[in-house]
């Protein structure tokens, strides 16, 4: 049965272990020993030494009770900053932070949500076709954990991420693929005062550059975004040096590489024609992915929420996730919603109800899995 209270206290214990982006050792450390206990294989990955951070990814295995069908349960362990020394208020059955940090709730509320679900399978020796389960690092800095992850070690076809915002019911079927784009404007330095002809301002041309860019919605599915500009040392000198980061994202991988081409024409022909130099480097941080309505992910995941009387709705995301990378290595996966609201803000809070409700979801999900008669 599930059980409300030890959800809570999970929960709360989970949101008190430290574990901002990089620094997961201490919650990867708990989390490994919990799956143990609930009988799980547990294999700590190499992704922390590539991705510099002080823990892998843990991928847990389940071995089947009834016939094989391996399903894929991924959460992420990192959590945002201000994410150190949370302290959890628990007020009207809502679960906050005190107002000084993010909650965590992104994503130990999924997390939490599959260490109940095996604890449950296991106390009422449920049938399963065998569970799968990831808790990444390093989602939060770019799905690092999840592009560095031994996927050799898994054999699920199909997985489901808990790590979107939005009630149990939630289905994200679509989402973006992203592109980063650095660029370095150069241009040359000169007293400000004595020879300013003799400069060429690298500020000024990154400004002419940014203003000709065309920014924010593109269209119904392409954003763009310059996010940071830094350069210059002091008013006195003509700055000879600008950097700039942006992004861009589609829901139609063509158009962001379109966007993102149209961006770096942009800093070139600006460049050249005041006479600075830039060098740009843009890199895929991950791809779209669009499911078919019929592909058994989003079939299971339907059903499963008709049959708890929670409303199912079909969304596409204008953020990515783990579920970008594990689609693009041919593992389908959509995104479930789990209740958590205002993510990445002190404000963040979920209501105990739907962590109570996550977890009678994906114990149905995962019957529904299994039963055949979807
Ligand atoms: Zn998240
Ligand atoms: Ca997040």
């Amino acid at each position: 049965m599930i059980n409300q209270d030890r959800i809570l206290a999970e929960f709360l214990e989970l949101v008190q272990v430290d574990s901002v982006s990089g620094h997961e050792r201490a919650l990867a450390d708990l989390l490994a020993s919990r799956l143990k206990e609930l009988g799980l294989d547990v294999y700590e990955d190499g992704a922390g030494a590539v991705t510099g951070g002080e823990a892998g990814n843990l991928i847990a295995t389940l071995p089947a009770r009834g016939p094989e069908r391996p399903l894929l349960l991924v959460a992420h362990m990192d959590t945002v900053e201000p994410g150190r020394g949370v302290r959890p208020v628990v007020e009207n059955g809502v679960v906050r932070s005190a107002g000084d940090t993010i909650l965590g709730g992104d994503d130990k509320a999924g997390i939490v949500t599959i260490l109940e679900v095996l604890r449950v399978i296991k106390e009422d020796q449920l049938v399963h076709g065998g569970l799968e389960v990831v808790f990444t690092i390093g989602e939060e800095s770019g799905l690092l954990g999840a592009k560095h992850l031994d996927h050799t070690r898994l054999r699920s076809s199909t997985g489901y991420v808990l790590d979107c915002d939005g009630p149990a019911g939630t289905i994200v079927m679509q989402a973006p693929a992203q592109d980063k784009i650095e660029a370095v404007v150069r241009g040359r330095a000169a007293h400000a005062g004595i020879n300013p002809e003799d400069g060429v301002n690298a500020i000024a041309v990154a400004a002419h550059a940014v203003a000709r860019m065309n920014l924010g919605r593109i269209d119904e599915e392409t954003t763009a975004n310059i996010g940071v500009i830094s350069g210059g040392k002091a008013t006195n000198i003509v700055p000879d040096f600008c950097r700039l980061e942006g992004e861009t994202r589609s829901l139609t991988g063509h158009k962001c590489r379109a966007q993102t081409a149209a961006m770096v024409e942009v800093l070139e022909t600006t460049a050249a024609r005041f006479g600075a130099r830039v060098e740009v480097t843009t890199q895929t941080l991950y791809h779209e992915f669009k499911l078919d309505e019929s592909h058994p992910a989003i079939v299971v995941a339907q059903k499963a929420a008709e049959n708890l009387g929670l409303v199912s709705r079909l969304v596409k995301t204008g953020g990515g996730s783990d579920a970008n990378i594990f689609n693009a290595r041919g593992i389908t996966c959509v995104n479930l919603g789990i209740g958590m609201q205002k993510v990445h803000t002190t404000e963040e809070f979920i209501r105990i109800d739907d962590l109570v409700t996550n977890a009678r979801y994906l114990l149905e999900i995962i019957r529904v899995a299994n039963a055949g008669d979807r």
